[in-house]
């Protein structure tokens, strides 16, 4: 049998086939994608190391691993949708998924593919980019805010308020050019910056949203690769930006600010996964399995119908059957 690492068994080749009528949330599925996730799942470790977690990890997968991972997200895919279909139908839960990660790490391609099968219906996505003047004339988490997931859907993140402890604590001018009061800007704003984020989260998951925070965590080399790529490939030029070899100028720093972060933020209810993103197969099944682990500890089930609400669909029913 393939493992991951040895102890992540992959669901075998015939629960892996994706049939038309299938049903893909079979246990199988779900015990590899919790079992994954737990390995790059943070909760809550106060001496939580960056450098303990690793870029690359499709070696696990063995040599034909790009395939595996394409037929694993593929069924991963089929089963968000099933799951998908029953948090809207339910109405009550909804989930958050915050993508974080520095330029070039797959975020976009990580979106598109992992949530390819989920009814656009149910699913918003929204990209934070640097705040224009009307949001700067509020707190920052008030843009973030309009955009959280009604009962019973998906709200998806590309970039989000973590950006302030991020950009704005890499470049303080940043932060100067925000209008906060001079006095209220101490040595303790990134502390207290992280403090109200997880507070922030917490108040969400009272109300029945949980987070699942993605850090894809891709290489200094690999992104130069990346970035190489966007330069030769016309079809890819479009896709690079000056600014992002400036930012790449300040690796370390993002790097220790992220370290931070996830020290500070990581709950049980909304963790942050250190998914390994040198790989793009690899990654997005990480992202998959995660997503597919907050969805199962809902414990989503259609709605049943009552005895009396039964019998009048079969009335109902009967006078369809009856018209001319
Ligand atoms: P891609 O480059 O893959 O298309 P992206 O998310 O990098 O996607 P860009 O338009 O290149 O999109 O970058 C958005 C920029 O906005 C990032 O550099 C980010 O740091 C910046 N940004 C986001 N939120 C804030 C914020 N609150 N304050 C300042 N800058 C921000
Ligand atoms: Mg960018």
């Amino acid at each position: 049998m393939t493992t991951i690492n040895e102890s992540v068994p992959v669901p075998d080749a015939e629960s892996r086939e994706v049939n038309e009528g299938t049903k893909a949330n079979s246990t199988d599925l779900i015990k590899f994608a919790k079992k994954l996730a737990k390995k790059y799942r943070i909760t809550d470790d106060k001496k939580f190391d960056l450098d303990d977690f690793p870029k690359d990890a499709s070696s696990d997968l063995g040599k034909d691993g790009n395939v595996l991972a394409q037929e694993i997200l593929e069924l991963s895919v089929k089963a968000l949708s099933e799951m998908q279909d029953k948090l809207y139908a339910e109405d009550k839960w909804s989930l958050l998924v915050i993508f974080q990660a520095m330029d070039a790490a797959g975020k976009d391609g990580a979106i598109k593919h992992v949530m390819s099968g989920i009814n656009p219906q149910g699913c918003d996505v929204t990209a934070f980019k640097a705040p224009n003047a009307e949001e700067l004339d509020h707190d920052y988490l008030w843009r973030c805010m309009k955009h959280l997931p009604e009962r019973g859907r998906i709200g998806i993140f590309n970039r989000s308020y973590y950006e302030e402890v991020l950009v704005v604590r890499v470049h303080e001018e940043i932060l100067r050019s925000q209008r906060i009061p001079g006095e209220l800007i101490t040595e303790d704003i990134w502390k207290d910056r992280l403090n109200d984020m997880r507070n922030f989260e917490t108040y969400l998951n009272n109300n029945g949203i949980l987070v699942v925070k993605i850090f894809l965590h891709v290489s200094k080399k690999e992104q130069k690769k990346r970035f190489l790529e966007r330069l030769e490939t016309p079809e890819k030029n479009w896709k690079f930006s000056k600014s992002d070899l400036v930012e790449r100028k300040y690796w370390k720093e993002y790097m220790d600010a992220y370290e931070h972060l996830i020290r500070k933020t990581s709950t049980e209810k909304s963790p942050w996964y250190v998914v390994p993103a040198d790989n793009k197969h690899y990654a997005r099944i990480v992202v998959a399995a995660a997503i597919l682990q907050a969805l199962d500890s809902m414990k989503l089930a259609y709605p049943t119908v009552s005895k009396e609400q039964l019998a009048e669909l079969q009335r109902l029913k009967q006078e369809l059957l009856a018209e001319e």
